[in-house]
């Protein structure tokens, strides 16, 4: 397998690298036990701190779960699905008890006293949560280099040394085509974002799991640059509850794995009605297993030619055309569709997106959370100064446009226009799920990882909107949509597809995400440090 001395250490970090039921089963064997696994994940995410893709780690209370997971697999009575999987938490979810910044100075120091209802759920299953990951501060970025505690790096050509493995299940090699030698000059690439320390600590096996917020493609565009499988669920199937809001009508909870069945056994575990969510929907996922072969017999896959925008790299192109043409001859259906309103919907968000956090951060005072900063003046001088001081310039620019858009004079030019122009992004996709298409196949971003000194110019900053092009009509949508990891470049950097679905069919869209990555044996990044 791995040419590194192998000793009982390596052997648990090797399962560190291994899926969820391989990890499970040997738990359950008694092969391995739930601190070894916890303190090598630990260990994992002390070997990558230069990667930066935590913020807190929460070793106690990660010690604390596995040992009493450990007890349960000694008892053998009340496991849950999850017990003692090492899980990280973007840190925009709430953590009772636990540091949850957003990456911002305003939230620096916010404890808070309830966790959110993914949280819940995860430890309710048994999970064991290692971290608190970074982000672009509250989720508003596709790099995950506006954290307001420095940028998290992509682990791909980093330094960090990794093998790659020829195969994902059955590893009999090396995979010797690729470099994975640091790159000159220290000139990392960034690992996407805004979700981006979520996808590092997968992808560097810090994790085997891990929770992002998507709100316009936080979670897949950070899977597509690290190599991880990354979920939007269908808006409203996991609860949004103890989630920092960015915006409401689009932010979901995503779930971040290596394999397309552990991103299936976090999403049946999250999943489903909360009664402190009103938009959630009762879920049918819960026990949701993936079949062991998924097949493409009678699915008819769509390609949007709009998604062949201006920009996209033609690695990109032709890792699309060779999967759709892989598809079609192992038994899919696959035709060229149109979803007209596509190349409307980076500049509908970019409306959206300020008047819905315009209106949220209205919250950040310095009375009720977090930073204050005094002032002798008066109240209001309190709020700017704490205002000023706590949120950086992309979050503050954010909320100067959404507060113009909204203005009365403006608001049926700017905000009405743009719900109608969403409305007419929806109504494609419903077009083309009525004429017959089960999926969508497009790519995810127009590149692979970029390097910072090319990402980190003022325009690119304020949101790096093409990146963004493929992912954000989904949230728009509200329909469910999956990174799946298909091949390396040249560069040795990963290139992934996304898949959609219909509002609801998240089950189906994972088969179809398994059986590519059944199809296209990605190789598999494993740490040596
Ligand atoms: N890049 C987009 C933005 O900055 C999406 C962010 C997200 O999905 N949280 O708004």
């Amino acid at each position: 397998m791995s040419q590194h001395p192998i000793n009982i250490g390596g052997l648990v970090m090797n399962r560190l690298m291994g899926s969820i039921g391989d990890v499970v089963s040997q738990l359950k064997q008694r092969a391995l036990s739930s601190m070894e696994l916890c303190e090598a994940a630990l260990q994992r995410q002390d070997s990558v701190a230069r990667l930066h893709p935590f913020i807190t780690c929460t070793s106690d209370v990660a010690r604390e779960s596995a040992s009493l997971s450990q007890k349960r697999y000694g008892s053998g009575e009340n496991r849950g699905p999850l017990d003692g999987i090492p899980v990280a938490v973007k840190d925009n979810f709430c953590t009772s008890g636990i540091q949850t910044t957003c990456g911002s100075v305003m939230l620096q120091n916010y404890v808070p006293t309830y966790s959110a209802t993914v949280v819940k759920r995860l430890q309710k299953a048994g999970a064991v949560i290692v971290g608190k990951t970074n982000l672009d501060e509250f989720g508003m970025g596709s790099g995950t280099i506006d954290s307001t505690f420095g940028p998290s790096k992509n682990i791909y050509r980093s330094g960090i040394k990794y093998d790659l493995l020829l195969s994902n299940r059955e590893p009999d090699g090396l995979d010797s085509r690729f470099p994975t030698a640091a790159v000159e000059d220290e000139d990392w690439y960034v690992a996407g974002g805004s979700s981006g320390g979520s996808a590092v600590s997968v992808a560097s096996g810090s994790t085997f799991l891990a929770l992002g917020s998507d709100t316009g493609g936080s979670v897949r565009n950070p899977a597509s640059y690290c190599g991880v499988v990354g979920l939007k669920p269908s808006y409203g199937l996991v609860s949004r509850c103890g989630l920092i809001s960015l915006v409401n009508s689009m932010d979901v909870p995503g779930l971040f794995g290596r394999y397309v069945d552990d991103v299936a056994a976090m999403l049946s575990v999250v999943s489903g009605l909360d009664p402190q969510d009103a938009t959630t929907v009762p879920s049918d996922l819960q026990s949701l297993q993936l079949p062991e072969n998924p097949s493409l017999e009678g699915l008819v896959i769509g390609i949007p030619k709009e998604y062949h925008c201006p920009g996209m790299k033609k690695e990109v192109i032709d890792t699309w055309t060779k999967v759709a043409d892989l598809m079609e001859n192992c038994g899919a259906q696959v035709r060229e569709v149109s979803l007209p309103h596509t190349k409307y919907s980076i500049i509908c968000y970019s409306v959206l997106n300020p008047c819905e956090v315009a209106s949220n951060f209205t919250r950040y005072t310095g009375v009720f959370y977090g930073h204050r900063v005094e002032s002798s003046h008066s109240m209001e001088a309190m709020y700017a100064l704490t205002r000023s001081a706590g949120l950086n310039d992309v979050v503050k620019g954010r909320i100067l446009a959404g507060n113009y858009f909204l203005l009365k004079e403006n608001k049926n030019r700017y905000f009405k226009q743009a719900l109608k122009v969403r409305r007419l992004i929806s109504q494609d996709f419903d077009k083309v799920w009525s004429s017959g298409v089960d999926l969508l196949l497009t790519p995810v971003t127009l590149s692979t990882a970029v390097r910072y000194s090319e990402f980190n110019n003022v325009d690119n900053r304020t949101q790096q909107a093409t990146q963004d092009f493929c992912t954000q009509a989904a949230n728009m949508a509200g329909v469910p949509a999956v990174n799946i990891p298909i091949s390396l470049n040249t560069e040795g950097l990963p290139i992934s597809l996304q898949l959609m679905a219909p509002w609801g069919q998240d089950a189906a869209l994972l088969s179809a995400a398994k059986w590519i990555e059944q199809h296209v044996n990605f190789p598999r990044l494993q740490v040596l440090e």
